[in-house]
Order: C-alpha cells, then structure tokens, then sequence
C-alpha cells in the first residue's frame, strides 16, 4: 500500500515533522520506497541515496527530540536535478561524458540543503547538459510523464517534475535556462520558478549558458515553491553574478494573495505576442479562464504587446549555443569523466579529447557547439552574436516599458499539453518551439514561474506562467497563489495518485 505521507506538501510535512507526529525517517523511507517502486517504470531517477538520506533523516529526528532549533523544512526530502554537484555522489548531467565522476565540492544549493537538514534522496533525470525540451536527449534514457507514460514529461528538468508529480518526493530543484523548470512543470502538473537572474547561487550548477541559467523550485504548491526558494536564495561570494540582497519573503507573500483571495488594485498585462498563434485551443482557453477570474478577483487586465519578443527565440538560440560551446569546452577526457583514446592515428592531447568528445557527447550536444562555435568564429562574430545580442536588449526594453504599465504578465507557460515520445525528436526547430513562451524571461533576467490551472479533455495539466520585473518575485508569488487558488486542484488528478507503489 503507498504510504499517505506522500501525497502531502511539504509544509504540511514540516509541520507534522514539527508537532512530533511523524519522523523524517518514516517520512524519508516512504519516499524511498516509492521510488524504488515507481522508478523501474519512470526512470526519474538517475541515483538514489538511500543511504545518505535516511542519515540524514535519522540525525535531524536526533536533533529534534534533543530539541535543537531547526529549519522549517529540516526532514523532509528533496530530489536535486543532476547537474548540480553533490561531493561524492554520482553527477551526470545525463551525459555519458561524466560517467564514473564524483565531484570533490558541494553546489552553494546543494551546502544549504544540507544546513537546513534536508534528506537528499537522490539525483533526477535531464536532457543532456540542459539542452531539451523533452528529456529525450538523456544518454540514460528519457523519463516518462506520470500523467500518461505515452508522453514526455518536459524538458530539460524532466526528472525533477515527473518525480514531483508522482509523489516520488515532495520537493525538488531544477534549472532553468529557457524553461527547463517551467516547462516541465506546465507538461507534469507541477510548480515551477526561475527567480529573478542572481537570487540563487549559481556555484555548483554545471553550466549550459551561463547568463541564462537559473537555479528554482519545482512543487506540488505555490507555497512550497515560496518556502524552497527562500531555502536556497540569497547572497554567494563564489558566484560573481549572485545578488547582494536580503531574500525576498515570499512565503507571506503567499499567505497573504491567498487569505485575502482578492488582488484589488494589481494590474495584470496579458502578452499579445504570447497567447496567440500556434497554441493549442484547450490551452488558450484555459489561460483565458484563469485571467478571467482573476479579474473577477479584483485585478486589472490589460492587453500590451512586446514586438521583439517574436525574435526571443531566434536570439536564444544564437546566444546559449554560443556560451555552450565555450562552458563545454572544459570536457576534455582530461579533467573530468571518461577519456577515451582514438582508435587509430598517435594519441595526442588533441586526438584524445577529439575521440573523448565523440564519444561521450550526444547529438544534441555536438549540434549546439558546433553552432555556437559557429556563430563566435571571426567574420559570422557580428552578424550573428552581435545582432543575438541586440535583440536581447531590445527584448530587456520591451520587459521595462511594459513594466512601466502593469505589474506582473501572464501567458500560458508552454503552447501545447505534454506531446508523444518521438514527434519532435527528429525536428530540433519543432522541439525548440516548444520554448517560445519561456525564453524571454531568461533573456532579460526577470522572474517567471508555472503553476497548473487546468487539466485538458485527454487528460494533461496544462500551466499559466505569470512574469515579473527583476527583483518582483514577491508580486509574482502573490499572483500565483491566487492563480492556484482559483484553479481546481490539479495535482489532485494525477493518475500516479492512484498507482500503488508502496
Ligand atoms: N528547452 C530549452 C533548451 O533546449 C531550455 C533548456 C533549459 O532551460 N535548460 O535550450
């Protein structure tokens, strides 16, 4: 029989921990052994620390009944998106190129969890290196979607959400560079945010594009995710690009959106270029839903339009493979991972890390540094990089004027329900499409986050993502509080809730 624990949130966990009436490691081996049981079929998992976990679970009980102060969320189990280092245990990033290495040091993220006695219980499933859609691109297989094991559960944080939305684990981080957490979460039922660009260390994170990438929460509820974030935020000397601010207090800002039910006086921009064309009718329609209602709720809706962001995409994916193709060069069969010599010709530095590469990098890798490589090399530098770079900041100006009207925008999170295993595998412009929504919060730094406001006829969760200006976090966590608030209770209707796994 599964253990009733796991479907609960983590705030009601903590509070369970907190009144002595579970401990972590009741709690934590409920986990594990949902896991155990769900993961042969999901393969959300790419490592699991039973062991670890429990010890962890087993010293913060020991804490507690000693009665020491402890974090909030001390003993409840968190997953963690496999391209955040975690000393001596197994990370990937999917990729084969990292097989067999421990990392000698802990992600910032990763030494916060600990702190606040988390149980890790393992390591999550991902597009290689955070490129993709769909969790496809994995070099480990992809992870199926809970709602229907016919579809993808998103991507790149595929793992993460699938978890989540499986009960396998109450929390869990991901990383978002053009969506790898809000999409995954829109496809799987799930909360997903991307603070705004520096709240959370980027130390530790194995880098896709450096300016891009974002460390957030992925939840089964709004204030969840607010109580994560407020976890892992806050100021790193080790990364050059981490906020010097005190954290945001979002959780109240929860509490208060979803006390009050009412958001008087909020002004709320609905993007024209993000909720018309090549979006599916049942998500168009759901989105609509919702910005009805919150508009019945007391806030002002408004239309606007941000012209340059129908170029978002275009400039993404000039700009990310160009710091790809730099971040990755670090994967040399030297420092890292596997090495691998070649198999005719002298063995050279430059003929080991030919073979290595080969070998240990998946296609959709190979095609994201060759792009990049292309695109920074002398003579294509400006007419590619350069004009990227200029529609960023057109992009940048479109965020301010329109934030200079309304508070917070709203779009669905992705244009489409979770599609079938295989339809855009073979098209890398149809997968990158999938992102068309997402991608423009990356490029200007501002926060954005996915909460699930409907489920469509077949069956699939379908997400509303709200944006915010840079350093608004607590607006867009007041917005989406109420957004889960007036939606029907989506994570309710997960099959996985049924599926017997312990
Ligand atoms: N799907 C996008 C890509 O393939 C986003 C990836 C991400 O956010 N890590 O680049």
């Amino acid at each position: 029989m599964m253990n009733a624990l796991v479907k609960k949130s983590a705030l009601e966990l903590a509070e369970l921990l907190a009144g002595g009436r579970i401990t972590s490691v009741e709690l934590t081996t409920a986990c594990l052994d949902r896991i155990e049981a769900l993961n042969p079929k999901l393969n959300a998992f790419l490592f699991v620390d039973r062991e670890g976990a429990l010890a962890t679970a087993a010293e913060v009980d020991a804490k507690r009944a000693a009665g020491e102060d402890l974090h909030p969320l001390a003993g409840v189990p968190i997953a963690l998106k496999d391209n955040m280092v975690t000393r001596g245990i197994p990370t990937t990033c999917a990729s084969k190129i990292l097989e067999g290495w421990l990392p000698p040091y802990d992600a910032t993220v990763v030494k916060k969890i600990q702190e606040a006695g988390l149980p890790i219980v393992g390591k999550t499933n991902m597009d290689e290196f955070a490129m993709g859609s769909s969790t496809e691109h994995s070099a480990y297989g992809p992870t199926l979607n809970p709602w229907d094991t016919t579809r993808i559960p998103g991507g790149s944080g595929g793992g993460s959400a699938a978890a989540v939305a499986a009960y396998m684990v109450p929390l869990a981080l991901g990383s978002d560079t053009g969506g790898s957490i809000r999409q995954p979460g829109s496809v799987t039922g799930t909360v997903g945010a991307k603070p705004t660009y520096g709240q959370v260390s980027r130390y530790g994170l194995v880098a896709m594009a450096s300016s891009l990438d974002q460390i957030g929460p992925v939840t089964r509820t709004v204030a969840d995710a607010a109580a994560l974030t407020e976890l892992i935020a806050g100021h790193d000397p080790l990364d050059s690009t981490s906020l010097n601010e005190p954290v945001p207090e979002l959780r109240r800002a929860v509490e208060a959106a979803v006390g009050a039910k009412r958001i008087e006086g909020l002004k709320i921009g609905v993007v024209k270029e993000l909720s018309g064309e090549g979006y599916q009718d049942e998500v168009l329609s759901a989105f609509n839903a919702t910005v009805e209602a919150l508009r019945e709720s007391g806030a002002e809706v408004v239309e606007v339009s941000c012209p340059s962001f129908d170029y978002a995409l275009a400039a993404y994916y000039l700009i990310m493979p160009a710091e790809v193709s730099s971040n990755l060069a670090r994967f040399d069969g030297m420092r890292y991972g596997i090495r691998v010599e070649p198999s005719e010709g002298p063995v050279t530095a430059a003929s080991v890390m030919a073979a290595t590469r080969e070998a240990g990098f998946g296609d959709e890798v190979k095609r994201r540094i060759i792009l990049g490589t292309h695109v920074l090399s002398a003579g294509y530098y400006d007419a590619y990089y350069g004009s990227a770079q200029k529609v960023r900041t057109l992009i940048q100006r479109d965020f301010d004027r329109v934030f200079g009207e309304v508070d917070v925008l709203v779009s669905p999170t992705a244009p489409t329900t979770a599609f079938a295993f295989g339809d855009k595998i073979d098209d890398p412009m149809a997968m990158y499409l999938n992102d068309v929504a997402t991608i423009p919060a990356n490029l200007a730094g501002v926060p954005a986050m996915s909460v699930p406001n409907a489920v469509s006829s077949e069956g699939l969760p379908i997400g509303f993502q709200i944006i915010a200006p840079a350093r608004g976090d607590q607006i867009m966590y007041e917005v989406a509080g109420l957004v889960e608030a007036l939606s029907d209770e989506v994570a309710a209707s997960c099959p996985a809730g049924s599926w017997e796994g312990n």
